[in-house]
C-alpha cells in the first residue's frame, strides 16, 4: 500500500504531459544527490516539513528545524529529527506555506540552493531524489550553469526563452524515473538558484511565459550549444532528423569565443586503430568526437611523426542557438529577438498558456 501511494504521488508530480496542458511547474531530478549516501537538509528561506506515506496516506511528519540528515538505508531513506528517526521509502520536505528554499548539502558537491519541494523515493530498484519547483525558478537556475554571470541582459532574455522552449520540447522525458527533465547536460545544466543575481532574473522575468513554437503551438526543439565554429550545423546532419527551424547559418559573430579553435594530441597508433575501424561510417567524425572527448566533430587531421595533431572549431553539436555568438551579439547591441531568428528559422513566439505540450520524447541527448 505504501508503495502504491509513493507511486501516485510520483506519477502526480510529472503528470503535468498527460492532458497536452503546459505546466507552470517542472519536477527536475537532482541526478548527483541521487549517487551521495547522505544529504544534509536545511531551510534558508520560509519553513518546511516532512511528509511520509503512513497507512496508505501522505501525513506531515514533523518540522525541518536547523540541518537535518537523510541517509540512505536498504530500499528507502531514514531522517534524524527531534522526535526521533523516520523512515520511509517515499519521503517529501514539503513548504509549509508559499515558495520556500531548502539547502541540501553533501559530498562532493558541497551546498546547492533549490525554491519548492524536495521528493526523496526509492523506485525501480534505485534511489531518487527529485524537485519539484516553478517552471520560471528552473529557467532562472539553468542560466547560470548555462552561461554563466556577467553579460548582457538580451542575451539572459533570449536564452530564458531557449532554455523554456528547450524544457517543454523534451519535458517527462524522465518520467519512467519520476521526473520531467534531469540536471545534467543529457537534458540543461541545472545546479539550483544560489547565484542567479538580478540581471539574470530582469532576463528571465522580460521573457516570463514566452515559448519559440511553429505555427500549431508546439515547442520548437530549441537545440544549442557552446560555439559553432562559423556555421551552425542541420538537425538533419547531426541527428538524422529533419526539422525547419533547426538549419545551417553562418556566424561570424562568435570568431573570438573561448571556444571557437581547439587543438588536441593523441598517439597516431590509437588514430589509425580507430580510423581502421570506423573509415567506412559516414558519420565518423561523431564517433572519433566521443572515443577522444573532443569539444566537436570537426576538426583537420595532421600527422607528424608518432603524434596525430586534430585541430578542430566550435564546441558541442554545432545545432541551433550558438552561445558563444549569441553573447557577441548581444554585447554589440543585438535585441532578443534578433539572436533568436539569427539561429532558429520559421519560429514564433507564443505564450506559455497556449502552448501545446508534447508527449514525451525518446531521449536522443542535444
Ligand atoms: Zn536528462
Ligand atoms: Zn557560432
Amino acid at each position: 500500500m505504501i508503495a502504491r501511494i509513493g507511486l501516485l504521488v510520483l506519477i502526480a508530480l510529472s503528470a503535468a504531459t498527460a492532458n497536452g496542458q503546459p505546466p507552470s511547474t517542472i519536477a527536475v531530478g537532482l541526478e548527483d544527490f541521487q549517487t551521495a549516501q547522505h544529504i544534509r537538509c536545511q531551510a534558508v528561506n520560509g519553513s518546511y516539513a516532512w511528509t511520509v506515506v503512513k497507512n496508505g496516506s501522505l501525513q506531515t511528519a514533523g518540522a525541518l528545524e536547523g540541518i537535518h540528515r537523510i541517509a540512505k538505508t536498504n530500499r528507502g531513506f531514514t531522517v534524524s529529527t527531534q522526535e526521533g528517526n523516520l523512515e520511509a521509502r517515499y519521503l517529501i520536505l514539503q513548504p509549509t506555506q508559499g515558495v520556500a528554499t531548502l539547502r541540501l548539502i553533501s559530498e562532493p558537491m558541497g551546498y546547492r540552493q533549490y525554491t519548492g519541494a524536495v521528493h526523496f523515493y526509492w523506485h525501480a530498484g534505485d534511489w531518487h531524489v527529485a524537485l519539484e519547483t516553478d517552471l520560471e525558478d528552473y529557467v532562472a537556475g539553468v542560466l547560470v550553469s548555462e552561461i554563466g554571470k556577467g553579460h548582457a541582459e538580451a542575451l539572459y532574455t533570449a536564452h530564458a526563452i531557449v532554455s523554456r522552449t528547450y524544457a517543454l520540447n523534451t519535458f517527462g522525458r524522465h518520467r519512467l524515473e519520476g521526473y520531467d527533465v534531469c540536471d545534467q547536460v543529457h537534458c540543461q545544466a541545472f545546479d539550483g538558484v544560489l547565484t542567479v543575481n538580478d540581471t539574470i532574473r530582469r532576463g528571465c522575468r522580460a521573457s516570463r511565459h514566452l515559448v519559440l513554437t511553429d505555427r500549431l503551438g508546439l515547442p520548437i526543439p530549441a537545440a544549442f550549444h557552446s560555439n559553432c565554429g562559423g556555421m551552425t550545423r542541420s538537425s538533419d546532419a547531426v541527428w538524422q532528423e529533419a526539422s525547419p527551424h533547426l538549419e545551417p547559418v553562418h556566424d561570424a559573430a562568435c570568431a573570438g569565443g573561448t571556444h571557437a579553435r581547439w587543438e588536441r594530441q593523441i598517439q597516431r597508433a590509437a588514430w589509425e586503430d580507430w580510423q581502421l575501424v570506423h573509415a567506412a561510417d559516414p558519420t565518423n567524425t561523431a564517433t572519433a568526437r566521443e572515443a577522444f572527448n573532443l569539444p566537436s566533430d570537426r576538426f583537420e587531421v595532421m600527422q607528424d611523426g608518432e603524434t596525430t595533431t586534430l585541430t578542430g572549431w566550435g564546441f558541442g553539436h554545432g545545432v541551433g542557438f550558438c552561445q558563444e555568438g549569441a553573447m557577441k551579439r548581444a554585447q554589440n547591441g543585438a535585441s532578443p529577438w534578433e539572436l533568436l531568428t539569427t539561429y532558429y528559422q520559421r519560429i514564433r513566439l507564443t505564450a506559455l498558456e497556449r502552448v501545446t505540450v508534447p508527449r514525451a520524447r525518446a531521449a536522443s541527448g542535444k
